[in-house]
């Protein structure tokens, strides 16, 4: 059974057709997934979703894109919500250097805030890195992230990067792009993370896996990560979605 670690259900993509979409997950071996919330609307969507489904569980946090949005009474806001049992995780937080809609500062500010904000609560927290790697693992660094740990969701720095995250407590997710044919350094990584600290996500509807790469995704896709990433460490799907699945519910304290 699979555990998708990143799904982004709370949002219009899936409006029309999530049952559907649950339901063909399901059929697909997926046990779990957990919504990420990134601003007001997909936060509260995510709250929802976990009151309506048992095995939804929610991460929420401010997207990096979006930092210059982010008040200090969201930040309250998100505090109380993360008392729910539900909500296993702060984020997605990070840095995403690919847009600039909010300038670097501010996105290095709101990231070492929620960073902050996990260590209060005692979550781990879901990490977004675009184009931002060292960034990243210098502000973990400089607040001692270790203390909560997380995951590096859908992973794309190297090994060297990796290594420096899992020294720090952080899991190590891999998604679509793991899957793609022209995407060599992923696979390389794949390769190297320990057993204990490898997830499997889809950031669905975002980042579809191989064949189904530029469609929307949706978490059924977990499976061909999985897939791929069995083939790489040469196990069976089974043995890596046991394992995979098992360090999820570790992390998220899933019992
Ligand atoms: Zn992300
Ligand atoms: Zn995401």
């Amino acid at each position: 059974m699979l555990f998708d670690t990143h799904v982004h259900l709370n949002i219009d993509s899936f409006e029309e057709d999530l049952e559907e979409t649950i339901a063909r997950a399901q059929e697909a071996g997926v046990e779990s997934m957990n919504v990420v919330g990134f601003d007001h609307e997909t936060i509260k969507k995510a709250m929802q979703l976990v009151e309506d489904y048992d095995f939804l569980y929610a991460s929420i946090g401010w997207h990096p894109v979006d930092a210059v949005d982010m008040t200090d009474n969201d930040l309250k806001w998100i505090e109380e919500l993360s008392a729910h049992p539900k909500v296993v995780a702060i984020g997605e937080t990070g840095l995403d250097y690919h847009w600039d809609k909010s300038p670097k500062e501010v996105q290095k500010e709101a990231f070492r805030k929620q960073i902050h904000l996990a260590k209060k609560v005692n979550l781990p927290i879901i990490i977004h890195d675009r184009e931002a790697h060292q960034d990243i693992v210098d502000i973990l660094k400089e607040e001692n992230a270790s203390e909560t740990g997380g995951i590096m969701h859908c992973f794309g720095g190297d090994m060297e990067i990796a290594r420096q995250c899992l020294d720090m407590n952080f899991h190590i997710s891999f998604g679509g792009p793991v899957t793609f044919k022209n995407a060599k350094l992923p696979k390389e990584v794949a390769k190297e993370i320990p057993m204990d600290r490898l997830l499997v996500e889809t950031d669905c509807p975002f980042l579809a896996p191989h064949p189904n790469r530029g469609k929307r995704n949706e978490p059924a896709y977990v499976k061909l990560v999985a897939e791929k990433v069995a083939e790489l460490k040469e196990m069976s799907l089974e043995e890596l979605a046991e394992q995979t699945t098992r360090n999820a519910k570790k992390l998220f304290h899933i019992s």
